[in-house]
């Protein structure tokens, strides 16, 4: 078996042990004889994994009573229409922050739904950087305010929590959720496509206040009603069974590596060791503010363009693989989720230090 270093930014990476026990149990799950994919959603066994799953997530985000967690489909980016369907009520405006290329599809399709105020953007500084809560020019009568917690493709992550007054927060925290412990509290909405740092694509996952329930569009599809799912459990239809199960087999990996606290600290060793090597370098670049540079997903750039085929080329044959950047921006990207060991980010130095001293 030759398993890589997997830096893909999604589907990404995911714990060799969770994936052993999905082999494990494949055809037999539990002495049901059957595979997690072949159950009905209403068997007992598989409401069990559903109710599990929901109770470690919430035992691991410390979620509080009062949000509903739903397991939905559709995608992160379904989430940008969904979220202004369900929960605009009789507002007609929503406050947005533009740091990037996600922030700019959920602009683009909340539109459709609602007036968009931009009320922060960092595009002045090729979005490289977070805004400044001091550079928010929120207004008072908007339905919410988004932002998106960790840009992907940009590597610009949050590290504070905005302030919005009674104003719902919402934050497409896709890219990072789990990676860092969070207060959320603080938060009217959080929503993650689950194929970057959870498990498989086919999941999203939303957390959502109570009091956000409710207030749905009359041409809202009851599959994408959060209240409609809330009180079905998440399963109005045939919910992402073995997408549901995987998320459940990570956030028990997740509970036995510690929990949230016990990965943020790995996560920052990991991101430390990888933006120091960054930083000493005459020959890789890091576009990204210092402050504000993503703990997940890792943008860099060689000295020259005209040197990334080889850089790929070598680290592919080194067994580090998905590192070359999005095709929007190119140079490269390290995506270093949970799942992505400190053997892994080292692995990556070193091959990146060898190269350099064979081309600089
Ligand atoms: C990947 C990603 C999305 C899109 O997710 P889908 O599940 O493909 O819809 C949206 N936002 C962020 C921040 C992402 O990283």
């Amino acid at each position: 078996m030759a398993r890589v270093f997997n830096f893909s930014a999604g589907p990404a990476v995911l714990p060799e042990a969770v994936l052993a026990q999905a082999a494990e149990e494949m055809l037999d799950y539990g002495g049901t004889g059957t595979s997690v994919m072949e159950m009905s959603h209403r068997s007992k066994a598989f409401i069990d994994i559903h109710a599990r799953a929901e109770a470690d997530l919430r035992e691991l985000l410390v979620i509080p009573k009062n949000y509903k967690v739903l397991f939905m489909q559709g995608g992160a980016a379904g989430q940008f229409g969904i979220i202004p369907m369900n929960i605009l009520g009789d507002k007609t405006s929503a406050d947005y922050v533009n740091t990037g290329q996600w922030s700019a599809k959920a602009i683009k399709e909340a539109k459709k739904y609602c007036k968009v105020n931009v009320v922060a953007s960092s595009e002045d500084q090729n979005f490289s950087y977070a805004p400044p809560q001091s550079a928010w020019k929120l207004d008072t009568n908007a339905a919410y305010v988004h932002y998106t917690s960790n840009e992907t493709i940009g590597g610009v992550e949050f590290n504070w929590i905005p302030e919005t007054g009674n104003v719902p927060l919402v934050a497409d925290a896709s890219s990072h959720i789990l990676s860092r412990t969070l207060d959320v509290a603080r938060f009217g909405l959080i929503y993650a496509g689950a194929q970057k740092n959870i498990g498989p694509a086919g999941l999203t996952i939303v957390i959502v206040r109570d009091d956000l329930l409710g207030k749905a569009a009359a041409i809202t599809p009851e599959v994408f009603n959060y209240k409609v799912q809330a009180e079905a459990d998440s399963m109005i239809n045939t919910p992402p069974t073995y997408a549901i199960y995987i998320a459940g087999l990570v956030f028990a990996w997740l509970k036995k590596q510690g929990g949230v606290a016990a990965l943020e600290k790995a996560n920052i060793a990991k991101a430390q060791l990888i933006y120091d090597y960054l930083d000493q370098s005459e020959f890789y670049q890091s576009p990204v503010a210092k402050s504000d540079r993503s703990r997940m997903n890792v943008p860099f750039r060689l000295k020259s363009d005209t040197l990334d085929d080889a850089f790929l080329k070598g680290s592919k044959a080194a067994g580090l693989v998905e590192l070359k950047g999005h095709r929007s921006v190119g140079g490269m990207r390290a995506s270093i989720y949970n799942a992505m060991p400190i053997a892994g980010v080292q692995a990556l130095v070193d091959y990146m230090s060898d190269f350099e001293k064979k081309q600089g």
